[in-house]
């Protein structure tokens, strides 16, 4: 079971992902984490942010959900990977929160995004809140890495309105050496949902020295294109506004002196996806 305290009443659930947040959830035991997984009652949520207008379509609301399998060179949110950094929420103050927003979410045409972290670690809490978010008429979309994708069925896909895909590359050895795992059941995801007709928007992390090999880039694209259910191509560049919590959390930086590409670099990637017919920006 949790612990008594499911929710830390001095912590503001409405944060930056930006800003660092670690232990919110350290009370809850293992058994209550375990709990948790299992059932969805309850999630870990780094925070929850409001107004973002590139995480989905129009304006979103944005649960960053703790817990991550990847170790990315890049990551810019390490504070998430650890499931109990984030503070314990249940689904009916989650809907609180949605309740709070959804007027304005609708006329702006946007929705709720569910991101991290990785959401998929917690699936069953990703599931319930979809439900009460399409219950409400919001629309709902899963920033994903893609990797745990078989812990969705085809039918609780049906209920996701779209997957934003995050592909760290698709060279299997480059992805190992980014995120510390495979991505084979990451690929496998996309031609699932391209199977099942469900559309993705796919991001790409253009790091300079890392990822923006032009063949790579290519064969992405080409991977994307083959597809046929990726509406939409979000090249985004590296920045360092994570390198503090990295150095707050005493982990090793490797990419602490890499620079942000340039806005050439930048649009020379848009234009490889652009030039496989693919809407990118
Ligand atoms: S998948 Fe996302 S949250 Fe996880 S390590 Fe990679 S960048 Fe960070």
């Amino acid at each position: 079971m949790m612990n008594k305290e499911v929710s830390n009443a001095d912590v503001p659930l409405m944060a930056s992902p930006y800003d660092l947040r670690v232990s919110l959830g350290a009370h809850v035991n293992e058994g209550g984490i375990r709990a948790a997984l299992e059932s969805g009652d309850s999630g870990f949520v780094h925070s929850f942010t409001t107004g973002s207008t590139v995480d989905g379509p129009g304006v979103r609301l944005v649960a960053w959900l703790t817990g991550c399998q990847f170790r990315c060179l890049f990551c810019h949110n390490p504070d998430t990977w650890k499931i109990t950094n984030g503070m314990p929420v249940t689904v009916p103050r989650a809907v609180e929160v949605i309740q709070q927003y959804r007027h304005g979410l609708r006329v702006m045409k946007g929705g709720l995004t569910l991101s991290g972290g990785e959401p998929m670690v917690q699936h069953r809490f990703v599931l319930k809140v979809f439900a009460a978010a399409r219950d409400m008429g919001i629309h709902t979309a899963l920033d994903t890495n893609g990797f745990f994708g078989d812990r969705l069925s085809d039918t609780d896909l049906q209920a996701c309105d779209l997957v934003m895909l995050s592909l760290k590359a698709l060279d299997p050895d480059l992805h190992r050496r980014i995120a510390g795992m495979d991505n084979g059941p990451v690929l496998a995801f996309a031609r699932r949902l391209a199977a099942l007709r469900r559309p993705i928007w796919l991001r790409f992390l253009l790091v300079p020295g890392l990822t923006d090999h032009a063949g790579e880039i290519t064969r992405i694209a080409q991977f994307a294109a083959d597809l046929g259910n990726v509406e939409r191509v979000d090249v985004l560049p590296f920045h360092q506004m994570g390198r503090f919590k990295w150095d707050e959390l005493g982990m090793d930086y490797e990419l602490r002196d890499t620079e942000p590409p340039s806005r050439a670099k930048i649009e020379e990637a848009i234009a490889r996806f652009r030039a496989r017919g693919l809407k990118a920006f």
